[in-house]
């Protein structure tokens, strides 16, 4: 059956609070360009970069349909899309395919995106698994790798004892992205550190595999960390929250760390005069999950390492809420309120 000319959706006219995200039924179906495939979206995830877009701290063209990720079926493809573009192990791009993707415009029914960003969802996982586990489970996977410089998942059969590994500090290890790094650190054999607000979430970020566990509304998280690590600082912290923490970081790093900020849940990190590093030869980074699957090759690599380690029970995801498409700002709210702990997806 041929795809319908207009569709549901959630409409950016212009930048601002939720309200800014109008639910609209009139919606065109994106037209097919050259090397696109039409996926019918069943769980967009909900991720904090669609409230950058909805407020204007990251510019674009308007009127947009935002959402950065979604999982649902092929439904059509452009005549120049063929089964070449998909390596040997992998199904070929066909009408019906369950596929996960990472791309824009996908807050709504139908999304047009490059076969190239087009993941087939292997058959032992759901399409709200993979929908909640796709963006968040890439950016900590990636900023293992090319961030903290961890090669594999440490061997399985030397899990018992206290890590070797480098000390790590994960900022809101109860929240999607830092549930995923959390449980990648430790999987990879890092002493992990995970900060999170209130004792609730301290528990989940306990759960996603921190050893320690510092709650950021009631404790003083440097004191705490400089207690944890014998003085000495982390290693490696990843930092989503920004604004209100980045001080912080520069007197947790240890000497030779890495500081990682990835995010601004807080507000953006102002300018920073880098002869501040200096004290402690401290590596300062911006990385950005997309920046990390460039390539064709880049992508199907990451992903399919990231679906192995979902499929062996080696990370998992916590759903929070599940609302629908129309209900959007109800997400962004939670999002923004601090009320969430894992991902939240809106079903379409
Ligand atoms: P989360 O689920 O982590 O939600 C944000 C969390 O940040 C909150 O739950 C809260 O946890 C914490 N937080 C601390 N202070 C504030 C504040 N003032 N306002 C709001 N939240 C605050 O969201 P995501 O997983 O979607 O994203 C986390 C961060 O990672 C974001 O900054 C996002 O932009 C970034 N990100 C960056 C990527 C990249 O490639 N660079 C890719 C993916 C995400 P608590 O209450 O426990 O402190």
């Amino acid at each position: 059956m041929s795809p319908p000319k207009t569709m549901s959706g959630i409409l950016i006219e212009e930048t601002g609070g939720v309200e800014a995200l109008q639910w609209k039924t009139d919606l065109p179906v994106p037209e097919l360009k050259e090397g696109e495939v039409l996926v019918r979206n069943e769980f967009v995830g909900v991720n904090y970069i669609d409230t950058y877009f909805r407020t204007g701290l990251y510019k674009t063209s308007l009127p947009l349909v935002t959402g950065k990720e979604a999982a649902g079926v092929i439904v059509a493809l452009h005549p120049s899309v063929t089964t070449t573009t998909n390596p040997s192990d992998q199904p070929s791009l066909q009408e019906g395919l369950r596929v996960a993707y990472i791309a824009d415009h996908a807050y709504a029914e139908y999304t047009a995106i490059p076969s190239t960003c087009a993941s087939p969802i292997p058959a032992g996982l759901s399409t709200e698994t993979v929908a909640a586990s796709l963006l968040q489970g890439l950016t900590a996977l990636t900023f293992v790798r090319e961030v903290a410089g961890l090669a594999r998942p440490r061997d399985t059969t030397h899990q018992l004892g206290v890590s070797e590994g480098p000390w790590a500090l994960v900022h809101a290890a109860a929240g999607g992205a830092g549930s995923m790094l959390a449980q990648l650190l430790a999987v990879h054999g890092a002493k992990v550190i995970g900060t999170a607000g209130g004792p609730e979430k301290c528990e989940v970020a306990r759960r996603n595999g921190a050893q320690w566990v510092v709650d950021s509304k009631a404790e003083d998280v440097v004191a705490r960390v400089k207690e944890i690590t014998g003085g000495r600082g982390v290693d490696v912290i990843f930092d989503g929250v920004g604004k209100a923490t980045f001080e912080a970081d520069l007197e947790m790093v240890a000497r030779k760390g890495t500081v990682a900020v990835f995010g601004n849940a807080s507000g953006p990190v102002p300018p920073v005069d880098v002869l501040r590093l200096g004290a402690k030869n401290i590596k300062l980074m911006r990385p950005v999950l997309f920046a990390y699957i460039v390539t064709k090759e880049e992508r199907d690599a990451y992903t399919k390492e990231l679906f192995e380690l979902l499929l062996t029970g080696k990370v998992n995801v916590k759903v929070h809420g599940v609302y629908p498409l129309k209900d959007v700002g109800k997400g962004h709210t939670e999002l923004e309120g601090r009320k969430t702990t894992g991902k939240l997806l809106l079903k379409v």
